[in-house]
């Protein structure tokens, strides 16, 4: 904007700006200086008039006055800009800017202070140069200039940290008044509920341990489910939550968190909710590293601990072993005389697992948990997923309070209006109080794990809510990525110097909590000398704006259980991006392991084949389900592997039993054209689906 309306300043200058210039300044410099320092001056006066910045023209428009005497140069020429010395023109700065400055030492420029409103400049946590330069009434290129000598280069449009604006602002001349626009959180989250308005509530319990320990087949064991089957690579990929009856009669919240290394954070995050640990340690191969950690995580928490000597069923079982084992961690247990409660049990076998419910109970009991039931609800978010058929999802923690259908809520960043309250078992809730976990379903957008969940009076407050944190976030995404780039370059210097090599990653993924596990755990890998920068990291698709991070600073983009859409797939054509999928973290986490390395084995190359859309499900008796398909781009071929695609997110990954044009078997079907395809050992495909069709080839990596 400054750019296009200067030129017509300059020449609006003698008739607008004037008649605003106080008494006692030169009326009519013309012939009495310089030609071109009228010029400088009277732009430069225009706009320190009291919100004249924020203007974007001079008030009254120019009866266009032929200037030729004082303008003798092509007027586009003679802007502010180059008059100001911001750019260019070595000649014109000095004479404008010596004038300047000996008006400002010798006082003489009296007008000037007069003219300019000293204002209270509202400061919140970052700023755009634009935005500062019109809460002072400044100009944004005086801004810039500003920043410049301060070493700081940075665009009108980019943002800049509330201390640096602040150092600007009172370089100005002007008052600073720094505000959190976080005052529209305030009252979110009530006041502590008074002693009497207190009922008992269930415990809340983390089962945590090492890998293989057995945490995830204890919980199973206890809620008589299966889930360490179902789960890929057979580590827990999501955190769940269940609720279950002890035998003494009290119920008991169970969160399952995961147990790589990879999910430190949310372990760490998963105590935080939690009232009591329960630790397990598997009998045969005592206490590991991941065991430890729980320890310290308990501990910063402030958590009880009840340790459950898991596998005992096994003949190596040496339960006794764990007990020592633990007094190196100070943690000496009843049967050695100690405080905490030890409990050997069997998951496998469900051998005392109603005495470890019995046990967790009685520790609550001492522990009194209690919370008010009668209040808004407050509670976490332990897990948020955008589930293909119902939209985002929610388990949430109740902490305090009832929630209930049709109440307004505000977590992180989303906001909804509950639209059903799903239980554990699946079933639908009216209500759910405090330490129940529950599904909501009416979120605008996935929530993130760990985000604290509130219930509001009204959607405007929810929405106001929302849109504040969503600001918030985006300012400091970009705040932070502005100043990656000086990082960036530091980089590259380090590159040079060091020989240290950075990876850059964007990540996406199906679920929160798994995208949040990779992150941690490509941190972790790497060493001194490379290691992984992940750019972003979110839930969903792989879009095309993902793509185009990606390309800008050569990064791979890898999905996770997520595919990339089709303006993605083609911009990473375009830019030659590299896209990586997969369902196994660990496969993932190995891969780049290996890239960094520099031992790739014979890679496993993917070559994109084609996709086809699911018009219409046939049953066809013993054949059994049948896709009428359509070839949308690439070709389906016989023998390729295939994947079954709904709402961006791989639900299958197979092979294809047969394909048909008609009644005959064919080896490939092109783009455009009709066929029928049938997976190998998977039925549940439905119209709209995508099956992505693709060829593995090995390539022998040359070093
Ligand atoms: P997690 O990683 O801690 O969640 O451990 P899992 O629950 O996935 O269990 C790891 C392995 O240990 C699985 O193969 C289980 O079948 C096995 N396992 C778990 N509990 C027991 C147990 O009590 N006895 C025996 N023999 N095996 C168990
Ligand atoms: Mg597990």
């Amino acid at each position: 904007a400054p750019a296009a309306r200067e030129p017509r300043r300059d020449a609006a200058a003698p008739s607008a700006a004037r008649p605003a210039r106080p008494q006692g300044a030169p009326s009519s410099p013309i012939g009495r200086r310089p030609a071109s320092t009228p010029e400088v001056e009277e732009p430069l006066r225009a706009v320190r008039r009291p919100g004249g910045g924020a203007r974007p023209a001079t008030p009254a428009k120019p009866e266009r006055t032929p200037r030729t005497v004082s303008a003798p140069k092509d007027p586009p020429r003679l802007t502010i800009t180059t008059a100001t010395g911001s750019t260019g023109e070595d000649r014109t700065r000095s004479v404008a800017s010596y004038r300047r400055r000996v008006q400002r030492m010798s006082g003489k420029g009296h007008q000037e202070p007069k003219e300019k409103l000293i204002r209270e400049v509202v400061v919140p946590e970052t700023i755009t140069v634009q935005e500062l330069a019109n809460r002072m009434s400044e100009r944004a290129v005086d801004v810039t200039r500003l920043l410049m000598k301060q070493g700081v280069m940075k665009k009108i449009t980019d943002l800049i940290d509330a201390d640096t604006a602040q150092l600007i602002a009172e370089e100005l001349g002007h008052t600073v008044r720094r505000v959190a626009e976080s005052d529209v959180e305030e009252g979110l989250f009530g006041a502590s509920d008074a002693p009497e308005t207190l009922k008992p509530r269930p415990p809340v319990v983390t089962i945590m341990g090492h890998v293989d320990h057995g945490k995830t087949s204890l919980l199973d064991a206890i809620r008589h489910t299966n889930v360490v089957r179902g789960e890929a690579g057979g580590i827990t990929q999501h955190i769940g939550a269940y609720q279950v009856t002890s035998p003494l009669g009290g119920k008991i919240t169970f969160i399952d968190t995961p147990g790589h290394a990879a999910f430190t954070a949310m372990r760490a995050r998963g105590a935080k909710s939690t009232d009591i640990v329960v630790l397990v340690v598997a009998a045969d191969d005592g206490v590991m590293p991941q065991t430890a950690e729980a320890i310290n995580h308990a501990r910063a928490a402030g958590v009880p601990l009840i340790v459950a000597i898991n596998k005992i069923d096994k003949p190596d079982a040496n339960p006794q072993r764990v007990r020592t084992d633990l007094l190196q961690y100070e943690i000496q247990v009843e049967s050695l005389g100690g405080e905490t409660i030890e409990v050997e049990v069997s998951a496998k076998e469900g051998t005392n697992l109603d005495k470890l419910l019995e046990l967790i109970q009685l520790q609550a009991e001492i522990l009194e948990l209690k919370a008010n039931p009668d209040r808004p609800a407050e509670g976490t978010v332990v897990e948020a997923k955008l589930d293909r058929g119902r939209g985002p999802v929610a388990t949430v923690l109740v902490q305090r309070g009832t929630l209930r259908q049709s109440d307004i809520v505000v977590a992180g960043s989303e906001w909804g209006r509950v639209r059903m309250l799903v239980n554990d078992q699946g079933e639908t809730v009216p209500e759910a109080g405090p330490s129940t976990p529950v599904e909501i379903l009416g979120f605008n957008g996935a929530p993130e794990a760990g985000d604290r969940l509130a219930v509001v009076e009204n959607e405007a407050r929810a929405r106001e809510i929302a849109e504040y944190r969503t600001r918030q976030k985006r300012e400091q995404a970009a705040a932070r990525a502005t100043v990656r780039v000086a990082g960036l370059e530091e980089m590259m210097s380090q590159i040079k110097t060091a020989g240290k090599k950075e990876m850059p990653m964007v990540i996406k993924g199906d679920v929160q909590g798994s995208v949040e596990a990779i992150v941690q755990a490509l941190e972790k890998v790497g060493n001194d000398e490379v290691g992984v920068r992940v750019l972003l990291s979110g839930v969903g698709g792989v879009t095309e704006s993902d793509v185009i991070l990606a390309s800008a600073s050569n990064a791979v983009v890898l999905g996770f259980n997520v595919r990339a859409l089709k303006e993605a797939r083609d911009a990473a054509d375009r830019t030659g991006t590299e896209i990586r999928y997969y369902n196994i973290i660990y496969d993932l986490v190995d891969d780049i392991k290996s890239a960094m390395s520099g031992m790739l084995s014979p890679e496993r190359r993917e070559e994109f084949l084609g996709n086809a859309e699911i018009r219409e499900i046939f049953s066809v008796s013993k054949v059994g389900k049948i896709a009428g398909c359509l070839v949308t781009d690439g070709v389906v071929q016989k023998g390729a592997g295939v994947r079954l695609i709904r709402d961006n997110v791989v639900i299958h990954e197979g092979k294809l039993a047969t394909l048909k044009r008609f009644k005959d078997d064919v080896n490939e079907v092109r783009a455009g054209m009709e066929c029928g395809m049938s997976f190998e050992n998977y039925q549940d495909m439905r119209a709209g689906d995508v099956i992505e069709c693709y060829r593995v080839t090995e390539v022998k990596r040359t070093l």
